[in-house]
């Protein structure tokens, strides 16, 4: 259990947040009190940090799937170190620091906090964190030498807490599972397929640098890899339902007061009743066509719940070995 002592005389008790270790003194009878530091809602159960956390103990079969199909592809780790060496890593650093504002203890520390929280649950080093003013509900992850996380304003505005905490461990997911190389190039990709781009010396370059052949197996990989990084976010959350709400959220892009998170459950059970992989697969060339980062929102929480009802997640949480199947 939580350090949890009452305080003599003042009608109150210290609660040692569970996230973040932070000591917050609550009134008793306040309902549910949120951490002064993280703001992460504060109980006395406890919240589980891995001291090694096994990447191929929450990878995806998908994904491992598709990054032996991509890794089988002659010079693609020459082509994808030369396009980021010619763009340059450094380049993403200063746009961001140009453009958005940069998190840390003293600016957004609630969000400092979180990400300090996924890092020290999954074991990774803090990276940067920015904040981007775009009207799209969106995150990613760049750069391979120093990595940074991108949070965008509009996602900050619709979650939670608890649910912007799940979009950050998913992003440093990314990064423990040694993504960052692939999903660097492959957001890059992205980027230019969008019509804006589409006629910049960006784009040029990774037609000239990176085949065709490798651009496809690069994106069909990263939607993958998003199902592996879903499991990492869980690991961090520690809660399925926090996965389920975010997905929800990215979802219907509307306030979930005013969508129903059963019936969203429900639908993913369906979804995954009728679920074809072949069909699925063909769509993915379409869903490469039109650009869209992270599809298939009820896909993804049909795959985290099928997860934890494998029993794998609990295997993964309390530290024994993942099965060969996970
Ligand atoms: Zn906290
Ligand atoms: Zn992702």
């Amino acid at each position: 259990m939580a350090d949890l002592e009452t305080l003599g005389g003042e009608g109150g008790e210290t609660i040692r947040c569970r996230y973040c270790g932070q000591l917050n003194n609550v009134r008793t009878q306040t309902g549910q009190a949120r951490c002064g530091r993280c703001r992460l809602l504060l109980s006395e159960e406890p919240h589980k940090k891995f001291a090694h956390l096994d990447k191929y103990s929450y990878i995806h079969p998908l994904d491992s799937r598709a990054l032996a199909a991509l890794r089988n592809i002659p010079g693609i780790d020459t082509a994808l170190k030369k396009l980021l060496e010619v763009t340059g890593e450094s380049a993403i650093r200063v746009i961001f620091t140009a453009s958005a504002v940069k998190v840390t203890p003293k600016q957004c520390p609630d969000l400092y906090y979180k990400l300090q929280v996924a890092c020290t649950t999954l074991g990774v080093d803090m990276p940067e964190l920015f904040v981007q003013q775009n009207p799209i509900v969106n995150a990613f992850t760049g750069g391979v030498k120093k990595p940074l996380i991108v949070l965008h304003s509009q996602l900050i505005e619709r979650l939670n807490d608890e649910e912007v905490l799940a979009v950050i461990a998913h992003e440093v997911g990314h990064i423990h599972a040694e993504h960052v190389l692939y999903i660097t190039a492959a957001r890059l990709i992205e980027a230019v397929t969008n019509a804006a781009l589409a006629a910049s010396p960006v784009a040029a370059l990774i037609t000239q640098i990176v085949s065709l052949t490798m651009r496809s197996a690069l994106l069909a990989w990263a939607r993958r890899a998003e199902l592996s990084c879903d499991r990492a976010a869980l690991l961090v959350t520690q809660d399925p339902d926090v996965i389920g709400r975010t997905m929800m959220k990215l979802c219907g892009g509307t306030f979930a007061s005013k969508i129903d998170y059963d019936q969203f459950l429900a639908q993913a059970r369906d979804f995954q009743k009728n679920y074809d992989q072949k069909a699925l697969d063909r769509f993915w060339a379409d869903i490469i066509n039109a650009g869209l980062t992270h599809p298939f929102p009820v896909w993804r929480v049909a795959e985290i719940m099928s997860w934890v009802e494998s029993g794998e997640y609990a295997r993964v949480l309390s530290g024994e070995p993942a099965s060969a199947a996970a």
